[in-house]
């Protein structure tokens, strides 16, 4: 079987189970290439609904949970993202399928940031070579703080479990009217994932389902020796 006939079964599977349910975020996980993010050993368990190995003891996130993320972030073209956990890069093509697709009259963009150097790098690489370096800019740093260079943003995604419901940083440059989703508990059990809406000055949070990430380390999260789940 092909990657591109695993990756439909795959879309087939999540929609069945109703997680995907978004006509755009389905053409996405259809286009975007999983295994071209992931090293040639992990390959062949792209297009299990499983997270994987990515090295420095961390992981691409399940193909579920990305596609959850993305609908409730209800990402649309024209979109200013900030994404905190590059980690492989896929997620960041997924949101950059759907905020800047191909021939755009008005492309958003993903800035996404990374704490690991090596991971960010290989990232930039993988993007590179699937097309998507021009709507994705990767920085390397700690994302907890943001990026206030960009700021603000539509939507910020957070792809690591924070100790707290939201890094203050992130509130404050997320847009009036914005949407953030982020995982959130204690640094390996007890995690779950919640959606913020930015009404002004109030945030409401909508608690979605019980999660499991690996740890969002930096000022606004835990600290570095906690990092081993
Ligand atoms: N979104 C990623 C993908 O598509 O492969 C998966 C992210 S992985 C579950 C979480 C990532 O968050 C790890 O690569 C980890 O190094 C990173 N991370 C943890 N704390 C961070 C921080 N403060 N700033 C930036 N990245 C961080």
């Amino acid at each position: 079987m092909s990657f591109k006939e695993k990756r439909k079964d795959l879309v087939e599977s999540l929609i069945k189970r109703k997680i995907l349910t978004k006509t755009e975020v389905i053409d996405a996980m259809l286009k975007v290439p999983r295994e071209k993010f992931l090293s040639e050993k992990a390959q062949s368990s792209a297009y299990m609904d499983t997270p994987l190995s990515i090295g420095l003891g961390q992981t691409i996130s399940a193909p579920h949970m990305n596609a959850m993320m993305c609908e409730y972030l209800e990402l649309k073209e024209g979109d200013k993202v900030l994404e905190i956990g590059t980690g492989s890069g896929y997620h960041a093509a997924l949101c950059a399928e759907l905020v800047a697709p191909e021939n755009s009259q008005n492309p958003g963009h993903v800035f996404t940031i990374e704490r690991h150097e090596e991971l960010a790098e290989r990232a930039e690489i993988s993007l590179k070579e699937t097309g998507y370096n021009s709507s994705v800019t990767v920085i390397h740093g700690d994302g907890t703080l943001g990026y206030s260079e960009a700021a603000p943003y539509d939507k910020i995604l957070v792809t690591a479990a924070s100790p707290e419901k939201v890094p203050p940083p992130l509130k404050k440059q997320l847009k009036d009217g914005g949407i953030l989703c982020i995982p959130a508990g204690s640094k390996s059990f007890g995690q779950n994932l919640y959606i913020v809406r930015r009404d002004g000055e109030k945030f409401k949070s909508k608690k979605i389902t019980g999660v499991r990430f690996v740890p969002l380390i930096g000022k606004f999260g835990f600290n570095s020796k906690s990092e081993s789940l």
